[in-house]
């Protein structure tokens, strides 16, 4: 185990909505701690409401501290306003440590303002590989890791990456991971009866959640095509519904295919924790390029179809609860888990 030193005030850098999931669980856990405190710095990198403010209502959190309001553009310019922004606020607030999550532009800036002015950066979901390097999220993952102090574990498998790429082994804390434990929290508090499958009329296992917003998959047209097509074949076994990421809801509203989707699948805005919870653990199957809904199929116990060519969860696979879909659902027939 690392070293763990108790410093007085740690500054946590979120932006974007399974970070705000995240955090809501080591916030409240640091709230307990009366040698700690927590400057939260919210980068604005999410803003919709239903993609930030509803986490923060819903989950509990204490309003960010600074909410700097930067989203858009490229990665570079978000990266690099954020940059700038998180070093203003860390000079103001000089923390002994800075807390990132995760693998978003936002944990990279986070972790890089820190590292530059030599305070010790702590990487919750560290060591996660997909080994492929056109993933945005993979470079900043690797470049979070390497200027990490702390390099918290959710698996095995992110150990042996950060050991492979010769981390000191005294920098690795294998916590396990931190999504599970908000799945266990939150999942004993919903049931069938919640609003949101009456609303749709969907009944207990009998329709499939999927969820898209990976740039490689959204920002492909062709990718995006085979993913629609699929899953409209999948609705015509058993219902669909799809919580539109604002990013995909955008490409298809500029390729006109909104509507026409719409007539075969319930297309619904992104919804809060508690309700994607509920229509996680009642789905007969989910179908996702998210990280964080893969896992949580898993911990609700539904299987999952990954549609993506690879993924950092790689025991979900190996375990063959989680099936890879690099055609796009032709391997893996959604519609024979819906019957
Ligand atoms: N999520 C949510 N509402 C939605 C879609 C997802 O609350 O409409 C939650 C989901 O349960 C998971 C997290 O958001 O905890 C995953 O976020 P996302 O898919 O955006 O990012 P990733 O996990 O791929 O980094």
């Amino acid at each position: 185990m690392p070293l763990i030193v108790f410093h007085e005030k740690i500054l946590t850098v979120i932006g974007a909505r399974p970070q705000f999931i995240k955090a809501s669980l080591v916030s409240r856990a640091i709230v307990r701690m009366p040698s700690l405190q927590e400057v939260l710095v919210h980068t604005g990198q999410h803003f919709e409401a239903n993609m930030s403010a509803v986490f923060f209502s819903e989950l509990g959190m204490q309003p960010p501290t600074y909410n700097l309001g930067i989203h858009g553009g490229g990665h570079g310019e978000m990266t690099g306003r954020m940059l700038i922004e998180i070093e203003r606020v860390l000079q103001t607030e000089k923390p002994d440590a800075v807390l990132v999550y995760g693998d978003t532009n936002s944990t990279l800036a986070g972790a890089l303002a820190a590292a530059k002015l030599q305070i010790p950066v702590a990487h919750v979901e560290a060591g996660l590989r997909s080994f492929n390097m056109a993933m945005p999220e993979e470079i900043n993952r690797i470049l979070t890791d390497r200027i990490s102090h702390w390099l918290f574990t959710p698996t095995d498998a992110a150990k042996s990456h950060l050991e492979n790429e010769g981390a000191s082994p005294n920098r690795i804390a294998a916590v396990g991971d931190v999504m599970y434990d908000v799945a266990l929290h939150y999942g004993a508090l919903v049931d069938a009866e919640g609003r949101i499958l009456g609303q749709l009329n969907l009944k207990p296992r009998s329709y499939v959640l999927a969820t898209v917003h990976r740039a490689e998959n959204t920002d492909d047209p062709k990718r995006l095509a085979a993913v629609v097509a699929a899953l409209k074949i999948v609705a015509t076994q058993c219902p669909v519904v799809w919580p539109l990421h604002p990013r995909t809801r955008a490409i298809l509203d500029r390729s006109s295919q909104l509507e026409n989707l719409s007539r075969s699948i319930h297309l619904i805005d992104p919804v809060g924790y508690l309700e994607m919870v509920q229509l996680e653990k009642f789905a007969a199957v989910v179908a996702t390029d998210s990280g964080g809904v893969q896992k949580e199929a898993f911990f609700y116990r539904v299987p999952c179809v990954t549609l993506r060519n690879e993924t950092e969860w790689v025991e979900l696979v190996e375990a063959s609860w989680n099936h890879l879909a690099p055609q796009f659902l032709q391997k893996v027939s959604v519609q024979q888990c819906c019957k």
